[in-house]
């Protein structure tokens, strides 16, 4: 069979796409009768005012009735034109023939010696003509907005619906709050035939497989009620309903995944193909018509991981969880690639508001220009081992710059740079610490390393060694989150830091509660008797930096003083 004339007998066979528009808009039927009734009214008023002698008073002014002749005629013809634009068919069909019917009448009148018809007769023949016009007109752009809305709503290829048509259908029935599932289906290999057979044969078969599955949900094979589309390529999307349970949803999708079992015959060359198929279902796993589609779509991928040669499968959130995972993934790795990562300074202070210094904090725009957040990435980054790569970024760039502006403003002011576990850990961590201080010009003392506290715990004696060996360098370091892990405070002791950073956790809390309070007093307190300096994370408000004052903590990094910045606002601050 010809591609074009199955295309055709698959096209537009699923009466579900009005489903999708709604029935189309018409004029309704009192309309019809209401004109026709004004153009009998007008028409008899025309017959009437024109053989008339008498006079109408208005105002004092004596008006002839056959002055009116010219009024009434033309809201006859005004009735004409609008039957067949509202009506169309039917419209132009009464039209001629009230007309047709207004013809005897006139010759009558003639005999009689009314002349006066033949004005009238001119003005209706000119006005059928215009009917007529319209009504070419109309047609012919009905045609063409008939087609615009087939090919709106068609895939090319297939001829099925596209997915705009399901997105229709679905807004339609979550208006109607009537539950239903979207299935994605992606053919396995597909690639490989379109390599071997070419556009045109890859094309037939998808044809094939379209037309296999609009016979399933056409003769209702499946036991469900189901639409079928394609997305275009080789994905195709089916929305089920009527389905009473999970197993009933399940056997469904399953028919259509066995109607790839029967072999498909392309040019003489045979083969068989599989699917992933993913669905989700409306209103349990989302409530739009977005969502439905990337959650049926992230069930997809995963059945594709799961089995090359097939598998179904529900969404459920964990395989979202997972693609947002690698979306990030991607998006960091793009971000490393393409020289996207930057960082910003946030000030930090001692308690008189004097500058201490800056910590580094790694930013990374999108390819469209969106600024990423870290809370967003950093945990992603560090489970795919990138996290490394952005530290080692960003400790070459901050320390680059914050060399360049201590040369130039003389300032003593400490940059402070984050350090993941992985980072430290890795052997050349202090050489790459010794190679950005020596590129940067920065002198050791004026840079803080932070590590977050969770490190220690797992390797306490890696982390000693690592430690130690960036303050023999002359290098600050610093225990970030503190407070957040299970510090023990026996090995915290013989750790040569030099800050340890209370989290901003603890600090949210300060000015509200007594527990709070005691809390972070204890931690300071016990930091001291270490000989650790304090520093505060996350000071919003006066409040939280009067109790800090009170119980004696060394510095602060918050909101309250200062925001993360851009390099050149961090500058003017050095400098001033
Ligand atoms: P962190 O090292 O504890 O950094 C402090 C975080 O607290 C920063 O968030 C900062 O913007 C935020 N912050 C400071 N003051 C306030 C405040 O008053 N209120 C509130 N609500 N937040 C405040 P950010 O920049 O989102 O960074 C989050 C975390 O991401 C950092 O926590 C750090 O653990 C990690 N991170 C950032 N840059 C890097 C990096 O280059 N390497 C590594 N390994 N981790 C990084
Ligand atoms: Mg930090
Ligand atoms: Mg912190």
């Amino acid at each position: 069979m010809k591609l074009g004339s199955r295309l055709s007998g698959i096209r537009s066979k699923t009466s579900e796409i009005q489903d999708a528009f709604g029935a189309s808009a018409s004029a309704p039927l009192w309309g019809f009768f209401l004109l026709i009734g004004i153009y009998l009214v007008g028409y008899f008023m025309v017959r009437f005012v024109s053989t008339s002698d008498g006079f109408l008073l208005i105002g004092g002014a004596r008006i002839a009735y056959r002055s009116l002749t010219g009024v009434t005629s033309s809201l006859c013809n005004l009735c004409i034109l609008l039957l067949v634009v509202f009506y169309r068919k039917w419209g132009l069909i009464v039209s001629l023939a009230m007309m047709v019917l207004s013809v005897p009448m006139m010759v009558v009148e003639l005999f009689r010696g009314n002349y006066s018809v033949i004005p009238g007769f001119f003005t209706n023949i000119l006005t059928l003509t215009a009917a007529l016009l319209i009504y070419i007109f109309m047609q012919r752009a009905g045609k063409y907005q008939q087609k615009l809305q087939e090919q709106a709503v068609t895939e090319r290829t297939t001829g099925l619906p596209n997915r705009f048509a399901v997105t229709e259908l679905m807004n339609t029935l979550i208006q109607k709050n009537e539950p239903f599932a979207l299935a994605v289906i992606n053919l396995n290999h597909f690639k490989s035939i379109n390599n071997a057979l070419g556009q045109q044969s890859a094309n037939d078969a998808l044809c094939q497989i379209g037309s296999r599955w609009l016979r399933i949900a056409e003769n209702g094979s499946s036991g469900t009620r189901d639409f079928v589309a394609c997305h275009g390529g080789n994905e195709f999307l089916i929305l089920l309903r009527d389905w009473t349970s999970d197993e009933q949803l399940q056997k469904s999708l399953e028919c259509y995944a066995a109607a790839l079992k029967e072999k498909i015959i392309v040019d003489d060359v045979d083969f068989v193909l599989s699917a992933a198929i993913g669905c989700a279902v409306f209103p349990g796993d989302a409530g739009n018509p977005e969502d439905l589609a990337d959650k049926a779509y992230s069930a997809m991928i995963r059945a594709k991981q799961t089995d090359h040669n097939g598998c179904i499968l529900r969404f459920s959130p964990e395989m979202f969880r997972m693609d947002r995972f690698m979306e990030t993934e991607r998006k960091i790795r793009s971000a490393l690639d393409n020289n996207r990562v930057f960082f910003v300074l946030q000030p930090q202070y001692d308690m008189s508001h004097q500058l201490r210094g800056f910590e580094a904090l790694a930013r990374f725009r999108d390819a469209d220009g969106t600024l990423v957040d870290p809370e967003n990435y950093v945990p992603v980054a560090e489970k795919a081992g990138l996290v490394d790569r952005i530290d080692h970024t960003v400790l070459f760039l901050a320390t680059e710059f914050f060399g360049k502006a201590v040369r130039e403003t003389g300032s003593d002011a400490i940059l402070c740079v984050n350090a993941s576990v992985r980072h430290l850990m890795r052997s050349s961590f202090i050489d790459e610490v010794k190679t950005a201080l020596s590129r940067s010009g920065l002198s050791p003392s004026q840079l803080e390393i932070e590590i977050t506290e969770s490190v220690m715990i797992d390797s306490v004696e890696e982390a000693l060694n690592c430690i130690s060996r960036l303050t023999e360098m002359g290098v600050h370091v610093a225990i970030d989150d503190f407070g957040t892990g299970y510090s023990s405070l026996s090995y915290l002791n013989t750790f040569p830091v030099d800050i340890l950073k209370v989290d901003q956790s603890f600090i949210r809390n300060l000015d509200s509660g007594e527990d709070a309070r005691q809390f972070v007093a204890a931690i300071i307190a016990i930091g001291h008797v270490m000989h650790f300096r304090i520093l505060a994370e996350g000071i919003e408000n006066q409040q939280q930096l009067d109790v800090l004052r009170e119980i004696g903590c060394d510095y602060i990094q918050g909101f309250l003083w200062g925001r993360p910045m851009c390099p050149e606002e961090a500058a003017k601050l050095l400098a001033s």
